[in-house]
């Protein structure tokens, strides 16, 4: 029909998220029994059990638009943050806080930069932006923020770092970023993306909030999607100064997040017995992995996520080995790990599976 070439230039380009297949399909294409999806950095332990009571509340209400401006939610998190309700924007998930940013500060002219290896959605909403990007590479698997702070001219208009990064699992410090804010103009925004700042240990871990009454071109997001278990909600938020909030807010579609994802978050946010639980089993299931890998001498990148990158040598053959076991992982040869895989950390019942099957993969 001729259509695929009336595409936009920008759009054109973008290669498509490819998200796995439901558990279920996998299972009856491979006749398997009792997988395990240890692959998109899910809470094992599952939902906040107090969102799911709040959720409940919300079913006679279907038939309503949601509160468009997310009033009970927004005094919730400015409470929790000791901040005000113009410090935030809501979003269904922390991917369309990212697309609103895009869309509301970049021209075809602006530059972005970010790392080789960073979260791959900095990069498709930049080219949805139709906008230039400055890919830096990694150094040590981590963000080289000196290299970003050289990229950065007066075309850049946007930085984006996640911390701890994901795939890597790694983390920057406060000195780095504090470096990176007073070498970068204050006219370009700094976006750190903090989806799983509840599992850091890191004791230098950046106090972004507190940097924020400094730095006003600091954008901070965060998400409900991990540590509070709601990935199927889609919600999340960005944290910033409220000049840039009113900017993104022009943007925001009316209706964006809906009425059972905000009942939800309101109280998974007051939920600490369950970010509790859920942070002690990750350090546990994290202290479990590097002990196991380590004696088994399987290289691995330290994490100060939820996930961890595992070498294996051929990252898209162990994953097909382990699919075949039931065992679903993220290949990462896409962000530029082929020899890596990524494994989110399950229960103790699935670390302890993962790692008798690698085991076995890798035999
Ligand atoms: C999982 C993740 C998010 C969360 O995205 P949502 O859209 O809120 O589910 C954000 N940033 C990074 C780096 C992530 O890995």
């Amino acid at each position: 029909m001729g259509l695929k070439s009336r595409s936009s230039n920008c759009v054109e380009d973008i290669i498509v998220y490819l998200p796995g297949k439901p558990v279920e399909e996998l299972e009856r294409e491979l006749g398997l029994k009792e997988t395990i999806k240890l692959a998109s950095n899910e809470n094992p332990l599952g939902p906040s059990p107090l969102a799911v009571e709040a959720i409940k509340k919300g079913f006679s209400d279907l038939n309503r638009y949601p509160d468009g401006s997310g009033f009970y939610l927004k005094k919730a998190l400015s409470e929790f943050h000791s901040l005000n309700d113009e410090n935030f924007i809501l979003g269904n998930g922390t991917n369309e806080v990212l697309e609103i940013i895009a869309h509301a500060f970049l021209d075809p002219t602006d530059s972005v930069v970010f790392s080789e290896g960073a979260f791959v959605v900095y990069q498709i909403v930049s080219q949805l932006s139709c906008s230039k990007m400055s890919i830096s590479p990694m150094k040590n698997y981590t963000h080289d923020l000196e290299d970003i702070s050289k990229r950065v001219n007066e075309k850049t208009k946007i930085i984006f770092l996640a911390n701890p990064n994901n795939p890597t699992g790694t983390s920057f410090g406060e000195l780095e970023l504090l470096k990176l804010l007073e070498e970068v103009p204050k006219n370009i925004l700094v976006v750190v993306d903090e989806a799983y700042c509840h599992f850091v240990t890191d004791e230098n871990y950046p106090k972004t909030l507190d940097l924020m009454q400094e730095y006003h071109n600091l954008i901070v997001l965060r998400t409900f999607s991990k540590v509070y278990g709601l990935a199927a909600l889609r919600i999340g938020y960005g944290i910033a100064h409220h000049e840039i909030i009113s900017i993104l807010s022009k943007v925001r579609e009316p209706f964006n997040v809906n009425s059972l994802a905000l009942l939800a978050a309101e109280d998974a946010l007051k939920d600490d017995a369950h970010v509790e639980r859920s942070v002690a089993s990750n350090l546990e299931g994290r202290d479990f992995l590097v002990r196991e890998l380590t004696s088994l001498g399987i290289p691995f990148v330290p994490t100060q996520g939820n996930f961890m990158m595992v070498d294996v040598s051929d990252g898209s053959l162990v994953y097909d080995l382990l699919l075949k076991r039931g065992v679903i992982v993220r290949p990462v040869a896409g962000y530029g790990f082929p020899s890596h895989i990524r494994v989110s950390i399950g229960t103790l019942e699935e670390n302890r599976r993962f790692v008798k099957d690698l085991k076995e993969v890798l035999k």
